[in-house]
């Protein structure tokens, strides 16, 4: 249920998952932010794993070797089927989100690309809502149908309406599930908070629709990161992430992430070899030295997004909504003016640029309905509710006073006709 404070829309927080560092066999496990601060240094027994803290880059694209014992022995050889560099930066992301197993892509895309491709086939259905991540809708739309794959675009964050769903689907292949063998045939897919309307999936209620109907639950985990969120301990089957926005956090590099049980990755890590999905080992290191920053990055970021947030809503005359969530650090909100007012709004902003990305620590705005989600058409963004006076906010780590009083001043321009 949505709570309403003011005009800010503060979405219940349904994802925090349960903390770790509990004891097991007398060992205590290290917490999430222990983890995340010592993100690469953590496999043991790897050869190539370097020193502490001088961990090499492997640039090579292939390896030499003097026998072919040895080459059957090594764990690479040849860099699109696998890297030290990539390798670190998945098991970090696997231990954050206590997975078995996790795998390293060229980008965001290039995960959901091979899990959606590996798990499924002709045939399939594939059910998600169309608010995604506009890259994530045109897969979907321009290529996972030509696979023969069915595309259903419902809202499947709302339980009720993905049950009866997968409900009418279940009837309509109840021959086929009845011989069933382990072949996956209905997936659910979906994020954990949407953009720019920052709805909150309830997980739980999703995952046990899904093992209810037998079809999997994938979850996009980018906005609410793996910190904060843990989709696979509320039942969630894989999880997917861009780590381009807040894992990589600084704007300098495109990576992804699958992470779950070692059978399901599998599947996907198949396809991003097959299909050349890998990830180049600067990106790959990069990206594991920006995890030791998460959880002080995140933290920041959180609660001055929530600050902006409730200051954004105190501005009635100029702002219509406000989407939120506790613990996210982009929001948005909808300004009188329509386009006209959001350009305003732009137009008046000076230390905030315009951006369209998000995750960094520099704090940036867009505007939905000319950049992420544009591709739509107006008639699909209103019937979302993605109206064209919407702006959204990712918010860094800069001081708050700063960001305010930029920010501040441009939303009351949305409605100053001078
Ligand atoms: C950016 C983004 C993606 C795609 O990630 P890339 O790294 O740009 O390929 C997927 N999902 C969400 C929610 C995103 O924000």
């Amino acid at each position: 249920m949505d709570v309403r404070v003011g005009e800010l829309v503060l979405h219940e927080d349904e994802g925090a998952g349960k903390e770790n560092g509990h004891q097991e066999n007398g060992r205590k496990e290290p917490r999430y932010a222990t983890i995340a601060a010592q993100a690469g240094f953590c496999q043991e027994g790897n050869a190539f794993s370097g020193t502490k803290h001088g961990k090499a880059i492997f640039t090579a694209s292939v390896y030499e070797f003097e026998t072919l014992e040895e080459l059957r022995a090594s764990t690479y050889s040849y860099r699109r089927l696998g890297n030290p560099n990539s390798d670190d930066l998945a098991h970090a992301l696997a231990c954050l989100e206590s997975a078995e197993s996790g795998l390293a892509t060229s980008s965001g895309m290039g995960a959901v690309v091979a899990t959606v491709l590996g798990l499924l086939k002709g045939g399939d259905t594939v059910f998600v809502h169309g608010d995604t991540y506009g890259g994530t809708f045109s897969f979907f739309e321009q290529d996972v149908r030509r696979f023969g794959i069915h595309v259903e675009m419902l809202d499947v964050m709302d339980v009720l309406q993905l049950d009866s769903a997968l409900a009418r689907w279940h009837h309509q292949h109840q021959q086929q599930l009845e011989g069933r063998n382990d072949d996956v045939r209905a997936l659910v897919f979906c994020e954990s908070i949407t953009n720019p309307l920052i709805r909150v999936a309830d997980v739980p209620g999703m995952s046990a629709v899904c093992r209810k109907h037998g079809a999997l639950l994938v979850v996009d985990n980018t906005f609410g990161t793996p910190l904060r969120r843990k989709p696979l301990l509320q039942g969630a089957n894989i999880v997917v992430h861009s780590a381009t926005k807040f894992i990589g956090g600084h704007s300098d590099l495109i990576a992804g992430a699958v992470v779950g049980p070692a059978k399901l990755v599998d599947r996907a890590r198949g396809v991003a070899h097959r299909w050349g999905l890998t990830i180049s080992p600067f990106d790959a290191w990069l990206c594991t030295r920006s995890i030791r920053t998460l959880q002080v990055r995140m933290e920041r970021a959180w609660v001055t997004a929530e600050r902006l947030a409730e200051r954004v809503a105190a501005e009635e005359r100029a702002v219509v909504r406000v989407h939120a969530a506790p613990q996210c650090a982009v929001f948005s909100f909808e300004v009188a003016g329509g386009a006209e007012g959001a350009s305003r709004v732009f137009d008046k902003l000076s230390l905030i640029k315009i951006a369209p990305s998000l995750g960094g620590v520099t704090t940036t705005v867009s505007h939905p309905a000319t950049s992420s989600h544009v591709s739509l058409g107006a008639a699909e963004r209103a019937r979302l509710g993605i109206p064209d006076g919407l702006i959204r906010i990712s918010v860094g780590v800069e001081d708050v006073e700063d960001l305010a009083h930029d920010l501040l001043p441009a939303v009351r321009a949305a409605v100053c006709h001078v």
